[in-house]
């Protein structure tokens, strides 16, 4: 885990790990359940996990973390001291895969007495192919058969020597007993799971399984769990998280959901990502404009600008679509920042292709962008694409298009000085003097205050100065 918080045993009441550092103000005292510790297998064995790639890998490492925790296991300080190892993982793109291949490398010769696990999508998609390149991992599990991690568990326990979970097709949802936080400000709440859509480029589909929502009812009893436990900051997630069916009775839309959560008692902030455009609908843009929980922020991935190319990407939109959903956001009443997603160098872009790509920074007008070389994956359409663009070339195209974007954040965030931001304070940042925290906007704003703690309150700021990827300023007191 990036960031371990000690979680005593006495704070695992009500199902919840409640965070280290408690957000605002002090949870009420946490009461024992004792059905959450009733598995004790694995008392006095300790887990550590390593989580590679997005905020739902981060948010499943703190569900799997869980499942642990209710086995009776507690989390190590690091890797060596750890019997149970686990690497949560990312295939999105060759790079990441190759990371997790040289991690679980460090261990030969020296794994013995240890469980090696690897979950999440790259061991979906390489399954047991996983044993023959290390053989000394005696768990793979994808994400879609996380429910069955404590049967898979308690069979290691008793001597079993590999596990395997790759069902793909399944219909639930992976609920815990018990999460374990790892961000004491910001309570990630996934909301839908998989991905029915087929994005030509993309391995989702095929290593999360088929698209299924949870129970509303489920969300928000969490949602006021997390409330009582002190988190005034949630995020749902999904890797489309727009397109959420509510399979209970009461059938809520996703803006009836984001309006629900937002009336929880206590909540003062719901984000949720990721949004496809193609289920991105003008009453998300109401909601926010009459919510002020609501954070004024959409991710809104459109991976590029040409509508040639959206099409063999199967993407479902073309640019003047992707476009038209811009213009809802920039005409409601509270201004809302605006981010994305681009791939460049997809097969057969051509240079007007990607031109189309770095016009649409302006005219979108975005206010961050996550830019990729586009990486071919296994069992994706793209994969078999002719036309491929060398990798020089599409280093060549990345390199523009982010020179852009960074003249476009510098003036738009110049543009924000002098404007005062409610900042929820997440990290100081001793050697310089500073806090930080982020807008309801999503922006970063390091500052100075006379305060000697602030973490994990709301507080105002003023910018001072703009750099292209933060803002700095001072506290208004
Ligand atoms: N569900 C989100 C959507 O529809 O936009 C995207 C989720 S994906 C985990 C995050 C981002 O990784 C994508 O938006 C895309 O830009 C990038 N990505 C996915 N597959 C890729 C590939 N084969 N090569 C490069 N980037 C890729
Ligand atoms: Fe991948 Fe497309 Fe699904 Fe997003 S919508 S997860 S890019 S297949």
């Amino acid at each position: 885990m990036n960031k371990a918080f000690d979680i005593g045993i006495e704070t695992l009441a009500g199902r919840e790990a409640a965070p280290a550092v408690t957000p605002q103000s002090q949870p009420p005292a946490p009461e024992l359940d004792p059905h959450a510790l009733s598995a004790n297998s694995g008392a006095g064995k300790s887990f550590y996990i390593e989580t590679f790639g997005c905020q739902m890998n981060v948010h499943d490492t703190e569900k799997v973390a869980g499942v642990f925790l209710a086995r009776g296991y507690h989390a190590a300080q690091n890797s060596m001291e750890a019997d149970v190892m686990l690497y949560n993982t990312c295939s999105i793109r060759a790079k990441a895969e190759q990371k997790v291949f040289s991690r679980l490398g460090e261990w030969r010769g020296i794994a013995s007495g240890k469980i090696i696990g690897v979950i999440g999508c790259l061991a979906q998609q390489e399954g047991e192919d996983i044993f023959e390149r290390a053989p000394w991992v005696s768990l793979v599990c994808g994400s879609a058969s996380y429910r069955k991690l404590p049967e898979m568990v308690a069979e290691l326990e008793s001597g079993g020597r590999r596990v395997i979970g790759l069902d793909l097709e399944t219909e639930e949802t992976f609920e815990t007993e018990i999460t374990r936080r790892d961000n004491p400000f910001r309570a990630y709440v996934t909301i839908i799971e998989g991905c029915d859509y087929a994005c030509s480029y993309c391995v989702v589909p095929h290593t999360r399984g088929p698209e299924r929502s949870r129970n509303s009812e489920s969300v928000l009893s969490e949602a006021r769990r997390l409330a009582d436990a002190g988190y005034s900051e949630i995020q749902l997630l999904g890797q489309t998280v727009n397109s959420y069916r509510d399979p209970s009775p009461r059938k809520l839309s996703f803006v009836e959901l984001l309006r629900e959560v937002a009336a929880v008692k206590g909540i003062r902030r719901v984000r949720f990502t990721t949004s496809h455009p193609n289920d991105f609908h003008r009453e998300i843009v109401d909601a926010i404009d009459e919510t002020p929980e609501l954070c004024n922020h959409i991710h809104l991935p459109v991976q590029s600008g040409s509508t040639r190319i959206l099409r063999a990407m199967l993407r479902t939109y073309t640019r003047e679509q992707y476009l038209e959903k811009i213009s809802w956001i920039r005409a409601a009443r509270r201004p809302i920042s605006v981010t994305t997603d681009i791939i460049v160098g997809f097969p057969g872009e051509t240079e007007s292709d990607f031109e189309e790509s770095v016009t649409l920074l302006d005219t979108a007008g975005y206010d961050s962008v996550f830019a990729f070389t586009y990486s071919p994956r296994p069992n994706t359409s793209a994969a078999k694409m002719a036309d491929a663009i060398p990798e020089p070339e599409k280093s060549r195209r990345l390199a523009i298009l982010q020179d852009r974007q960074r003249e476009i954040q510098i003036a738009r965030n110049q543009a924000m000085i002098g404007s005062t931001f409610e900042v929820l304070v997440d990290s100081h940042h001793a050697s310089r003097g500073q806090w930080a925290g982020r807008s309801t906007s999503n922006h970063i704003i390091n500052f100075a205050s006379p305060r000697e703690t602030l973490l994990g309150e709301y507080v105002q700021a003023r910018v001072t100065r703009a750099a292209p990827y933060s803002l700095v300023g001072e506290q208004v007191i």
